[in-house]
């Protein structure tokens, strides 16, 4: 069964869902086609106001939405609050914003007038990671909706029930069917979803392996995309950092959501006369996490998302340490029901150990010892992959020009890599294209048709 709810605090499952029929998929595209030709020609004011509601909705009954979202994906209870409520926020934002950064934008032809309109494609086909069960969501509905596009979601198969409770939602805070479509279906399915004429565009965010696939499709189809894929920041300390506060949000970075964040810390650069002393504060630091039920607010060690992510990630550390790494902590199971890891450190990773090129999606930091600054930016950039990244100095000129050195789409400076409905989202690389959130977020998936007014004298 691929839509199944499994507690990973304790392995229990909670409920199955079917997949669509191919019969009832049609029947969903028919209806979002159906209500794209209405909802087009509503005013911004129309549908900012449905938008307002499904925001105020989420405020008003913010435990209610983030007890599934804990439930099936072991998220500890108050980090699944703040998703709702920033899933509130972007989607207030676009409400607030759409129309502004929608507007017609007047050139100034050498005779006449001319303007570029943005007007919206049609529908538009998601594929969902369930890491952040909410906000993935909203940073794909929010903008889209507001631009005049209908939006169909293939959500992952561990949080159906996230999934179902965002369709809701939308319905309860006015949206007419189809303009936000859940869609529980196969990967099969989805591939005939990217291959109908009535999908106009498709975004994806998850791994860079599911990213090709998709990508492809929707590049056989000749339809635009958007890949928000994965990474490996980097998460660089030079030698005038502020010792504690770096240490501090080290932790965050990397133990945020047990780990589980595209945009997580997951190499640690450290200049040599820091390494030491930032290692051993760091190592304390993890070691006092206490894992628990995560709905327990005195939690902070979650489990991981699933058994088989628990799995997957005990496997790399292993094969890490087979080609040479030092396990400096942890790289075990907790042992204790569900589907809980120890906080983990390996270091000396070298090129050519499988650890050095890839995604370790959890609680496993890989730490890096460098000279100094140029060696630094040489090892964040030799990767395959180009979402965030960060650098911690007091000497913010010099954080600046370190940012500018990493082939990044984000660099942070004495903060990790974070997201709020105003910044720009998205990576380089193996870490996608297109970006999300922000005012070019609500760009992607509209057509920018120029509109040219001259006289029928004019020359050609
Ligand atoms: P995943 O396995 O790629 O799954 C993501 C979504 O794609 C799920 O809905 C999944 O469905 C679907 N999917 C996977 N393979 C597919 C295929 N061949 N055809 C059609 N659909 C397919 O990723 P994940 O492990 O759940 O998520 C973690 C990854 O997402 C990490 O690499 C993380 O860095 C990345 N991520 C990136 C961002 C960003 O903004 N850049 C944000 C969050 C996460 P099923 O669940 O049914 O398999």
């Amino acid at each position: 069964m691929s839509y199944q709810s499994i507690n990973p605090f304790n392995g229990k499952l909670l409920k199955t869902f079917k997949e669509l029929t191919d019969q009832k998929l049609e029947t969903a595209i028919k209806f979002a086609a159906a209500c794209f030709d209405k909802w087009r020609h509503k005013t911004f004011a129309e549908r900012s106001a449905v938008a307002a509601k499904a925001a105020s909705i989420l405020r008003a009954r913010v435990d209610e939405f983030a007890r599934p979202v804990t439930l099936e994906m072991g998220k500890l209870i108050d980090q699944a609050r703040g998703e709702v409520l920033l899933s509130a926020d972007i989607i207030d934002y676009y409400a607030k914003n759409a129309e502004r950064f929608l507007a017609p934008q007047h050139l100034k032809p050498l005779t006449g007038k001319a303007e570029v309109e943005s007007t919206p494609f049609g529908i538009l086909f998601g594929v969902q990671p369930w890491n952040f069960p909410y906000y993935q969501l909203a940073r794909f509905a929010g903008p889209n909706l507001m631009a005049g596009n209908v939006v169909m979601v293939k959500h992952a198969g561990c949080v159906p029930q996230c999934a179902i409770a965002f369709e809701k939602l939308w319905l309860e805070a006015g949206a007419p069917v189809g303009a936000y479509t859940n869609l529980l279906i196969s990967y099969d399915q989805v591939n005939h979803v990217i291959d109908d004429p009535r999908i106009k565009g498709v975004a994806l965010t998850g791994s860079v392996e599911a990213g090709k696939s998709v990508a492809a499709r929707a590049g056989q189809n000749l339809k635009k995309s958007t890949m928000e894929l994965g990474g490996s920041d980097a998460f660089i300390v030079l030698e005038d950092a502020d010792l504690d506060k770096t240490v501090a949000w080290a932790v965050w970075a990397k133990m945020n959501n047990t780990g589980q964040c595209c945009v997580a810390a997951k190499r640690f650069i450290v200049v040599e006369k820091l390494a030491d002393r930032f290692l051993e504060k760091f190592q304390a630091a993890l070691a006092d996490l206490k894992p628990g039920d995560p709905m327990d607010e005195a939690t902070t060690l979650g489990p991981l998302s699933t058994e088989g992510a628990l799995v997957q990630l005990l496997g790399q550390v292993k094969e890490a340490v087979a080609n040479g790494a030092k396990l400096i902590m942890g790289g075990k199971r907790i042992d204790r029901p569900g589907s809980f890891m120890q906080p983990t450190i390996l270091s000396n990773i070298k090129p050519g150990n499988p650890a050095f090129r890839e995604e370790f999606f959890g609680p496993v930091a890989l730490f890096f010892r460098v000279k100094g600054e140029d060696e630094a930016v040489a090892l964040a950039n030799d990767s395959d992959f180009g979402l965030g990244g960060s650098v911690f100095t007091k000497d913010v000129a010099r954080g600046k020009r370190v940012a500018g050195r990493v082939d990044t789409g984000m660099m942070f400076v004495n903060h990790p890599t974070w997201t709020t409905p105003d910044l720009p989202f998205g990576g380089i690389k193996n870490s996608g294209y297109g970006r999300e959130l922000s005012s070019l977020g609500i760009q992607e998936f509209v057509n920018k048709k120029l509109v040219r007014i001259a006289s029928i004298d004019a020359a050609a």
